[in-house]
């Protein structure tokens, strides 16, 4: 059989373009996945205790964004869940992003009062803050409050997560939680938060069942391509290694996810609880406060940053730093160059998207190249 595309990768990026080629252009696609599954990292499963778990760590969809939010909606139903997270600072549950009642919960009432009119002088309610900015302020205890902030949410955190402080990687990073000055303990403010109702795998299920998309799961596509026919190539794999690494691997951060079953109902008070400043891992996430499920047991995931090794692991985040940039550039140069291939998605962009992110750029990618190459 021949395929008009041929798309590797069946996550957001894939399973998008996917869907639009076989609805909108009426052509047809092969869909090759390495894993054994679909959704790419977006992946969840009920685990041997019945309980539903993200296998590459917690995925919370959020977004401004109406066009990805319909989008979507055409394949899923929607649980309203608004994502909440602790952070344990000196034995304390603190709020994050830092706000004013993280603020109250760490310092003396008066000097509480103190350090949020001054924030409000300052910067004025509602302004969000990125740390490292913060970090400028000449007042000294505005000063004061920026590097403890600092010392206590950022450092270790982002020491663990990435191997690098928080001033060696692009602000953008550190700028995603940024101190809010308000008293709202939502994670996010986006106008639509929701997990899908039977979950993602189901939702991508829904996406890619039409009769001109084929799926084949554990295969790379490296070792089936010279025996398939097909006219366009859509690669969403990690640019690098469809260049063979001819300029070097870039750098990505790769994770462990230890899950632990307890026989209770809870195990935290919110979903994700982090920790900065004490162990190994960065954050340990409670599924059922996301999925919404009852059952008298709960799994948690607690996660733990490493390195990423080629051929090992998963390569999860691409390092936002400008060394990772500028060797990226060389492998766009490359994409560029390639006629009847086009390239989307977190790693063949290296860019740190979030869910709704790819959507969008996925579907800008459908409509303003691939439809007008067809
Ligand atoms: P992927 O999901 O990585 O899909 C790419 C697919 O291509 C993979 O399945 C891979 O196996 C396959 N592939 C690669 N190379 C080959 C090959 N050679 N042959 C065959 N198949 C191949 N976003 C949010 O909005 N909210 C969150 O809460 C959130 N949490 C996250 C937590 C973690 C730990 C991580 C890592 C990401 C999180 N994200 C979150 C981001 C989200 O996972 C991504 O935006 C999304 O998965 C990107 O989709 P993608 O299709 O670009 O990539
Ligand atoms: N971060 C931190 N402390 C926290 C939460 C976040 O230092 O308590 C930093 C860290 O560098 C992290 C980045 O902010 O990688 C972005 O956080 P986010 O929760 O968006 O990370 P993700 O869920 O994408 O891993």
């Amino acid at each position: 059989m021949k395929f008009d595309y041929l798309i590797v990768g069946a996550g957001y990026a894939g399973s998008i373009i996917a869907e639009r080629i076989a609805t909108q252009l009426d052509k047809r696609c092969l869909i090759v996945e390495q894993r054994n599954h679909i959704a790419g990292n977006a992946y969840d499963y009920y685990d041997e205790n019945g309980i539903l778990v993200h296998k590459y760590g917690p995925h919370i969809f959020h977004t401004s964004n109406k066009q990805a939010w319909l989008y979507l909606s055409q394949f899923t139903e929607w649980n309203t869940y608004v994502h909440h997270v602790n952070a344990v600072i000196e034995g304390k549950q603190v709020p994050v992003p830092f706000n004013f009642n993280s603020i109250a919960s760490l310092f003396p009432p008066k000097y509480a009062e103190r350090l949020e009119a001054l924030l409000l002088e300052n910067y004025g309610f509602g302004q969000k803050i990125p740390i490292l900015k913060l970090r400028e302020t000449n007042n000294k205890d505005l000063k004061f409050l920026a590097d403890y902030i600092y010392e206590n949410v950022f450092l270790g955190y982002t020491t663990k997560q990435w191997g690098y402080k928080p001033e060696e990687l692009d602000p953008s990073v550190s700028g995603r939680v940024p101190v809010y000055l308000s008293r709202d303990n939502r994670y996010f403010q986006d106008k639509y938060q929701g997990i899908p109702k039977q979950g993602y795998t189901e939702m991508f299920k829904r996406m890619i069942d039409h009769p001109k998309i084929h799926l084949l799961l554990n295969t790379n596509y490296k070792d089936i391509i010279d025996d398939i026919k097909f006219d366009k190539i859509v690669f969403t794999g990690a640019l690098d290694d469809f260049f063979d690494n001819v300029h070097g691997v870039l750098p990505y951060r790769s994770l462990n996810f230890d899950m632990k079953n307890f026989s209770k109902e809870r195990f935290q008070s919110v979903a994700q609880m982090n920790f900065p400043n004490n162990y190994d891992y960065t954050r340990i996430t409670e599924f059922k406060h996301i999925t919404q499920q009852k059952a008298d047991s709960t799994t948690v995931a607690f996660e733990y940053p490493c390195e990423h090794i080629p051929g090992q692991n998963v390569p999860y985040y691409p390092i936002p730093k400008s060394e990772s940039h500028e060797q990226f550039d060389k492998y766009l140069k490359e994409a560029k160059k390639q006629k009847n291939a086009y390239f989307v998605g977190r790693l063949a962009d290296y860019k740190y998207y979030n869910m709704d992110q790819i959507t969008i750029t996925a579907l800008q990618k459908f409509e303003k190249i691939i439809a007008k190459n067809k």
